[in-house]
């Protein structure tokens, strides 16, 4: 059939061969399903089955793994928890049976100990059975793993007692009962080759709420993913009042119901790409792989930060110390690095250091004190003075204050002392900065000491 397609696409135009695709992958299929349900020309039907290795992929189920089934947009895997219970599990298997729907169950090792035909009835239906634990304890998330063990071995076993031993008809999946995820339980089943299954989306049907509101949240968070794990509870009346219009709405809109089933030595899974396990490839949805990288500038760092001085590296640059050493020339004393004045700078020491009249004033405000230099001002402004005589003025009155008007490199500043540079005239600068910040404020203050 396949050979006859392609015969067939060869000879047609590019067009007809999208619309011959199209009928090949989507459309003929399930037509071919629905005719083959026997008595529902309009079943769902299982759209094709997919073989998965536990020990390739241990954990899936994006509400808590990063991983999950390797399926395309628009399929559905149906699950149902803490089965079997004639009551309701009958009932699911049977609406399940008139769609033609295949789907995973995971058995309670008490309820198959309880009801061994229910378990049985799920493999002659062709659904695929993995285990719950035997008990469904809520506590698997805090058990040792002496406890853990026994859970998981024992459910397996009850189910398998039902089963008459078959291995080959229980599937290694493992749901954690209330989804109680831990390290334990999951290295334990791992170290067994058993598949840890959580869920994409649930339909919170175990909870006390109407058939109606399972429906909704089904239908809303499969449409919310457009593709996934459905968890469901085949023991919930709601359940099975909710199922018929859930896959009857899954058809109507589009979707395919995926039938997963373990590999073995005999059936190898079926290939998949690494990013086929996630349900958004992080090539569509990882934005800052694909934008250029936002550069990280540190701005406040590098100004405060003292340039290194040679010492500081001799550490690590030994060699060049013995080098120069042994070369009798002499140690160098400047750094190799550009060393900018204001960067040795604390930040106090470059604010400008008051006039020398502030000195003279007594006890007073900020607000006296910048009235007084102001006051300065217009006495130096009105002798037409120019700056540097101002200054050199104040030099003359106060010999010591003077010494800090002469650059520091000229005046034989030894390493570590402060540079002290020459405070403008009163700016506004100056008075803006000594009467907003409270460290201006502070240094002001152990400048006001008389001296
Ligand atoms: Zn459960």
């Amino acid at each position: 059939m396949i050979a006859n397609v392609l015969v067939m696409i060869r000879k047609r135009s590019r067009t007809v061969i999208g619309a011959a695709l199209l009928g090949c992958c989507f459309m003929t299929p399930q037509a071919a399903l629905a005719a083959d349900c026997p008595g529902n020309p309009n079943a769902l039907g299982t759209s094709r089955t997919i073989v998965v290795d536990p020990r390739e992929h241990p954990r899936i189920g994006t509400m808590q793994y990063p991983e999950t089934l390797p399926l395309a947009d628009h399929e559905v895997v149906l699950t149902f928890d803490d089965g079997p219970l004639p009551k309701y599990s009958n009932q699911v298997l049977a609406i399940l049976a008139s769609q033609c729907v295949k789907a995973t169950f995971f058995t309670i090792g008490s309820q198959a100990r309880f009801n061994p035909e229910g378990v049985r009835k799920l493999i002659a239906a062709g659904h695929t059975v993995g285990t719950h634990s035997q008990n469904h304890p809520l506590t698997m998330n805090k058990m040792p793993l002496e406890k853990v063990r026994q859970e998981v071995d024992d459910g397996i076993a009850s189910t398998l007692a039902a089963l008459n031993g078959d291995k080959s008809k229980l599937a290694p999946f493992f749901r954690i009962p209330g989804l109680m995820r831990a390290e334990i339980p999951e290295a334990y089943l791992a170290s067994q080759g058993i598949q840890v299954w959580s869920a994409d989306f649930p339909a919170d049907d175990w909870r006390h709420i109407s058939p109606q509101r399972v429906y909704d949240l089904a239908i809303q968070r499969i449409e919310a993913k457009h593709k996934g794990i459905l968890l469901l509870h085949d023991i919930q009346p709601r359940t099975v009042a909710a199922l018929p219009r859930i896959l009857n709405t899954l058809r109507e809109r589009g979707y395919r119901i995926v039938h997963v089933v373990p590999a073995t030595a005999d059936r190898p899974a079926t290939p998949t790409q690494p990013q086929q396990w996630f349900m958004h490839p992080p090539t569509e949805t990882v934005a800052t792989t694909r934008w250029p990288r936002i550069p990280n500038f540190v701005f406040t760092a590098t100004r405060t930060l003292p340039a290194p001085v040679f010492a500081d590296m001799d550490w690590r640059d030994a060699d060049v110390l013995d080098h120069a050493q042994r070369a009798r020339v002499g140690v160098p004393v400047r750094t190799l690095w550009p060393q900018p004045q204001v960067a040795q700078l604390a930040p106090v020491s470059t604010l400008p250091i008051p006039a020398a009249d502030v000195f003279r004033v007594p006890e007073a405000l900020d607000l006296t004190l910048l009235a007084a230099r102001s006051a300065t001002n217009r006495r130096v402004a009105a002798a037409g003075a120019p700056r540097a005589q101002a200054i050199s003025a104040r030099q003359a009155r106060h010999p010591k204050q003077a010494a800090h008007q002469v650059p520091a490199a000229a005046h034989g500043r030894s390493r570590g002392a402060p540079l002290h540079v020459a405070p403008p005239a009163a700016s506004n600068a100056a008075v803006h900065v000594a009467k907003r910040t409270p460290r201006a404020e502070a240094s002001a203050a152990g400048k006001r000491v008389p001296d």
